[in-house]
């Protein structure tokens, strides 16, 4: 067995030859052989890395750090509940942590949706979801009524039938996902909308893609719809005005549930705990949620269903039926506590007020990105901003030749001192929640130059 020692570069040999990381990239390495920086010490929106580098953490670590790095009260609740209770079954057993968070959890949820069933992570609160809506419509003898309807460039999760649900081209092409119970929208992106069509066109053909897809399917087979309420990691998508609530009155037309997928919009990251009924006006019928549940301190998430949903299955219908799907940690005493002095510290530093008052700044110096020649389109909403690149001015056509710029622009960027999280030819930045204007200045300096930076090179 090797001896542990504190030589650096074991860690870095042992990151490389045993670690296999998600999103292992292995054309350019070889598997296992990317050169990652490692970090050892975070405080606040800043991260520490090996060479010594105080680096902003624009993604906020997954879009999850909303309390930022460092909490100590988070910290102290977990290490107490590990020390009084540290595991409880949800199977068999009940715990009070567990039971208060539910609950805290149900009086913030919109409408009815007061039914929290604990996960593991985004991942499989969606497809927690979804093995719900299939369980309940067997239970109402509608057992063909199964397909989900999804969109171009959503993500959903990694498991296999989460990333059946996902649409980022890049992400599917090597890997087998079921072709029979998804189907797909197109692009609900406005800026690649034909030239010459008007948002208000824009929107109304995006509506009729869904209702057309349920008529295509059939009511008898269309099950739900899930979608996030802003499009987030293919590429921060905001709809235009009016879009979830037009959704939901075609789902509600045919029959079809809702499921919104808040697992990065949920808890703070646009200014309230959830975007769906406050930003979007809708109560869905499913929400999932993760990330900034626990702040990033915990890994859990959860699947809120609307009592709604729970009377269609209860009396007859459900005799002798278990909802037998499950997982050792859904619940998880320790989570639950991150989870409940979370949201005792957003309300009691007014963190949803704090977001709400920075986000007209963060989203201004965001649109003036737009004087870059490199950017041709930007995107955000609450404390969360893209910056699509183009090298032609033609952003709709260049795709490939583009792709690397993000990549390009987060080096030059780091350089300075901001972390950004690139996709193809963007670079995405949702910052802990915590930050400050001063704070969102000095992130949007650093990309100003980091993007000169970058077009000097690429150009
Ligand atoms: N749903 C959305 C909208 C997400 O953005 C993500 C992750 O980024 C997931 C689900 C999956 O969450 P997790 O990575 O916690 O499994």
């Amino acid at each position: 067995m090797t001896k542990l020692g504190n030589d650096f570069e074991n860690f870095k040999t042992w990151d490389k030859e045993n670690y296999f990381h998600p999103w292992e990239g292995l054309k350019v390495q070889g598997a296992g052989k990317a050169d990652r920086t490692f970090s050892e010490y975070a405080e606040g929106i800043y991260v520490y890395d090996e060479h010594g580098n105080k680096v902003i953490d624009g993604p906020g670590g997954m879009w999850c750090m909303q309390l930022g790095y460092g909490n100590a009260e988070i910290a102290d609740a977990m290490a107490a509940q590990a020390r009084k209770m540290a595991y409880c079954s949800p199977f068999s057993e009940a715990t009070s942590v567990s039971a208060e968070f539910a609950h805290a959890i149900a009086e913030r949820a919109p409408g009815d949706l007061n039914r929290v069933y604990f996960t593991t992570g985004g991942s499989t609160a969606v497809d927690t979801a979804i093995r719900f809506v299939h369980f309940r419509n067997n239970l109402l003898g509608k057992p063909a009524k199964k397909r989900i309807i999804t969109r171009a460039h959503a993500y959903h999760g990694g498991t296999y039938l989460t990333a059946s649900l996902s649409g980022k081209p890049s992400e599917r092409q090597w890997f087998d996902t079921d072709q029979v119970l998804p189907h797909f929208l197109p692009d609900v992106n406005a800026f690649r909308r034909p030239a010459g069509m008007s948002i208000e066109a824009f929107l109304d053909e995006k509506v009729a893609d869904l209702e057309n897809a349920i008529l295509e399917l059939g009511a008898d087979n269309a099950a739900a719809f899930i979608a996030e309420p802003v499009l987030g990691s293919g590429g921060v998508i905001v709809p235009p005005a009016g879009y979830h609530k037009r959704c939901l009155e075609v789902c509600r037309k045919h029959d079809v549930l809702y499921i919104s997928d808040e697992v990065v919009t949920g808890f703070g990251r646009l200014g309230h705990w959830f975007a769906s009924e406050e930003l979007f006006g809708i109560t869905p019928d499913i929400i999932t949620c993760a990330k900034g549940l626990t702040s990033g301190y915990a890994p859990m998430g959860a699947a809120i269903f609307s009592d709604r949903l729970f009377k269609d299955i209860e009396g007859d219908v459900s005799k002798d039926v278990y909802f037998t799907s499950g997982y050792t940690y859904s619940g998880h005493p320790v989570c639950a506590a991150a989870g409940l002095k979370n949201i005792e510290i957003f309300e009691r530093d007014g963190i949803l007020e704090h977001v709400r008052k920075v986000t007209p700044h963060f989203q201004k110096r965001l649109h003036q990105m737009l004087e870059l020649p490199l950017i041709v389109d930007v995107r955000g909403m609450g404390l969360v901003g893209c910056i699509e690149c183009s090298l032609t001015r033609e952003g709709q056509a260049s795709a490939g030749i583009d792709a690397t710029i993000g990549a390009v622009i987060d080096a030059r960027c780091q350089e300075l001192g901001l972390m950004v999280r690139p996709y193809g030819n963007m670079a995405i930045f949702s910052p802990p929640l915590v930050i400050t204007e001063a704070q969102i200045d000095d992130m949007f300096d650093m990309l100003t130059e980091g993007v000169q930076r970058a077009t000097r090179e690429l150009l």
